[in-house]
């Protein structure tokens, strides 16, 4: 797969009001217009680069939804005050009133709550599917279903989904497939794979410094500006607007995105093989044991790596609650939600971020209480966390001590 995602980045050089190195920051929620006319017709719609007012486009977002585009390789792009900010504007874009949607079942929990529970308001039922079996998702399509919606790599099972065949499927049946890739920005290229639309929580690698929230619609430059109709836009009339100081700010970290996603990868690569090796139960897309390997292989860019993000299953959730807390204690990392920091993330994702899902679906989805997610950080010295963190294992017995192996 042939992606120049980051040289597209690279290549976006700005200049700001003064010449700066980085474009000026739009500080003002409103804009002048110097006739009346023209106010009159940007409201109507009909005048490019004429800013009206803040919720409706600004210049620093329209920059950081520019980069965005590059990313992903969409005609354009959309930001939004957080990921599912994003998510809940493009599906009430895209559905009516009785309308149907076919979503995988491993996705982000606010995700699968908005669909399960919020979405009752409107009427709008979702089929959970096993992403993964192409023929279960054709199977849950009715005449009513508006889209297919998947995680390229889904929250917290890693689960990858064929975002290839799926996107044929929805071709099939005149739909769009919709495609979180908040976990593998740069390492899967969703539009590239037949994606129509892609959203991201920059929230997490893509600003990669844990301090905003955010999000990103990419898609083609129709439905950017649908969005973003006065009269029945779902991201102008729902108000999910990112401020421009967090654009401006995102946008000049997006520019070490692809240095900072290859040190993830190569971490959690380390981590995986070595944890397996030790008897662990470690999923990560990077092991030849995942059920995904082979799939992620053929649909990736290879450069970035398998992703920063790992699972490991120790058993019990006392297990786990100890070692996070002993991880934290001796500074491996934070035992938090979230991930794509430059610090470790970890948090056990049954009793915080897939809480929204009941117990008995976990189970049924093979989400177990021992499990730990781990965003992995940037380490520079990734030995050396391994030690410590087998370390904090022997001392809970999750790992049989390196004394009694031999
Ligand atoms: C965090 C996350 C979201 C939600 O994003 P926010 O920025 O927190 O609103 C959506 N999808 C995935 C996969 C996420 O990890």
């Amino acid at each position: 797969m042939d992606t120049k995602a980051a040289d597209n980045l690279q290549d976006l050089q700005y200049f700001g009001e003064y010449g700066g190195v980085n474009p000026s920051i739009s500080d003002s929620s409103t804009y002048t217009f110097l006739s009346a006319k023209t106010m009159f017709d940007t409201f109507e719609g009909n005048t490019e680069g004429c800013y009206l007012y803040t919720r409706h486009s600004s210049p620093s977002n329209l920059y950081l939804g520019e980069a965005l585009a590059a990313l992903e390789g969409t005609e354009s792009a959309n930001v939004t005050a957080s990921g599912m900010g994003a998510i809940t504007a493009v599906i009430m874009q895209l559905c009516n009133t009785g309308d149907h949607i076919v979503s995988s079942r491993t996705i982000y929990g606010g995700t699968y709550a908005f669909m399960k529970n919020f979405l009752k308001k409107f009427n709008i039922k979702t089929s959970f599917v096993d992403i993964t079996s192409i023929e279960a998702v054709e199977n849950a399509i009715t005449p009513k279903t508006k889209m297919i919606y998947c995680e390229s790599v889904s929250n917290p099972l890693l689960e990858i989904a064929d975002i290839k065949a799926l996107s044929v499927l929805a071709k099939k049946y005149g739909i769009p497939l919709v495609v979180d890739n908040t976990f593998s920005p740069l390492s899967i290229s969703p539009a590239k794979l037949g994606a129509e639309i892609v959203i991201h929580s920059l929230t997490k690698f893509i600003n990669g410094t844990s301090d905003c929230v955010a999000g990103v619609v990419c898609g083609t430059t129709d439905f950017c500006l649908a969005l973003k109709d006065v009269n029945d836009g779902a991201g102008m009339l729902l108000g999910s607007t990112l401020d421009s100081l967090r654009a401006a700010s995102i946008l000049k970290n997006m520019r070490t995105l692809h240095i900072r996603m290859k040190k993830h990868s190569e971490n959690a690569q380390y981590l995986a093989q070595n944890f397996e090796k030790d008897g662990l139960k470690v999923v990560y897309p990077g092991l030849k044991s995942h059920k995904g390997h082979g799939k992620i292989k053929e649909l990736m860019n290879h450069e970035y790596g398998f992703g920063g993000i790992m699972t490991i299953n120790v058993g019990s959730l006392e297990k786990a609650n100890a070692l996070m807390e002993l991880m934290q204690k001796k500074k491996l990392g934070y035992l938090a939600v979230s991930l794509g920091f430059y610090k470790t993330l970890f948090s056990a994702p049954g009793t915080s971020t897939s809480s929204e899902i009941p117990l008995e679906e976990q189970k049924e989805m093979g989400l177990s209480d021992g499990l730990i997610r781990f965003s992995i950080g940037l380490d520079n010295d990734i030995h050396r966390t391994y030690e410590i963190m087998r370390d904090c294992m022997e001392q809970l017995n999750i790992l049989s001590s390196k004394a009694s192996m031999v």
